[in-house]
């Protein structure tokens, strides 16, 4: 079966209007890029595009590579302070001069959308109910759940520990026991760890990696990946080899993606709500 994120997106987008609507204000989500990298700038035109859908403020606030780390600061600081303003989030990537870690834990963590201050991953690892879930993870329990595909007890494996999708997507897995292997570029024998899979999240950044060496015939292979190829988009599983091999799977585009930024929104209301 495909698993299509588009639909589940559709379904659940006029809910979410509503939601919002049934609020006595406005809430506003500032995006914050700094320099211009252009997938950056897709991404949040999406976010732009679906803010305006429901209803909600979107600022997004583009600020040039060659700032300063004080000066970026003082521009979150002002937006923490900022009583419309009910989300903050920096796009990435930034500037490798500038200190990642730094700005994202300068974000108030009840502004902190995307989860991925230290306040928030504490919260994540200790299940304290103020988390706000990385929205790549949120779309893809959403798929799964959706789906009705059992995650507990079940050996997932995921290949990918970044901060933005593997390692959050595994700690949620983890605590709704499931039984989770993440799986990194020292990983070695990455096949016979992903064949074991019940579940294969793929998030490793290579296009098209995962390929018929590395499933078997009755797993679920959600693919996290988005790259611009000639001939259009593909994720980190070459979906056309495996398609019919596997028993579940998620297309690119229009799996994961779509329910990302879904996923913020709903962040973002639940934010306005606190
Ligand atoms: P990332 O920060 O580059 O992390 C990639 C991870 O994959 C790292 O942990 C890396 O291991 C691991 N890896 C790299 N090569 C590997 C290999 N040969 N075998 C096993 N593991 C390997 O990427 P990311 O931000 O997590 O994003 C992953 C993918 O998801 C990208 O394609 C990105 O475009 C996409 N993405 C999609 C969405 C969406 O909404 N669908 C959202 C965010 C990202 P090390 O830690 O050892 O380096």
């Amino acid at each position: 079966m495909i698993l299509f994120g588009n639909t589940i997106k559709d379904e659940l987008l006029l809910k979410l209007k509503e939601e919002f609507s049934k609020l006595s204000f406005i809430p506003q989500l500032v995006i914050i890029q700094i320099g211009q990298n252009p997938a950056s700038s897709v991404y949040i035109n999406q976010k732009k595009n679906m803010g305006l859908f429901l209803g909600v403020k979107v600022l997004h606030v583009l600020l040039h590579s060659e700032i300063t780390e004080e000066e970026v600061l003082e521009v979150i600081e002002n937006f923490n302070n900022d009583e419309e303003t009910f989300g903050i989030i920096v796009q990435l990537p930034i500037p490798e001069n500038l200190n990642k870690r730094k700005i994202l834990d300068f974000i108030k963590p009840e502004k902190d959308l995307d989860g991925l201050g230290s306040i928030q991953s504490g919260f994540l690892v200790t299940k304290n109910k103020k988390v706000f879930i990385p929205a790549t993870t949120k779309g893809i329990l959403k798929i799964l759940d959706y789906y009705k595909i059992e995650t507990k007890g079940k050996n997932i494996v995921v290949v990918g520990r970044s901060n933005l999708v593997g390692l959050p997507t595994a700690i949620n897995l983890i605590n709704r026991d499931a039984t989770v292997t993440i799986c990194h570029s020292y990983t070695q024998n990455l096949e016979e760890i992903t064949k074991k899979a019940d579940i294969l999240i793929v998030a490793c950044g290579k296009p098209k990696f995962i390929n018929k060496y590395f499933v078997n015939s009755k797993q679920t292979i959600i693919d996290v990946g988005i790259h611009r190829l000639e001939g259009g988009l593909c994720g980190d599983v070459d979906f056309d080899e495996i398609r019919d091999v596997v028993s579940n799977i998620t297309p690119v585009p229009g799996g994961v993606g779509p329910l990302t930024v879904f996923s913020l929104f709903e962040s973002l209301l639940d934010a306005s709500k606190r």
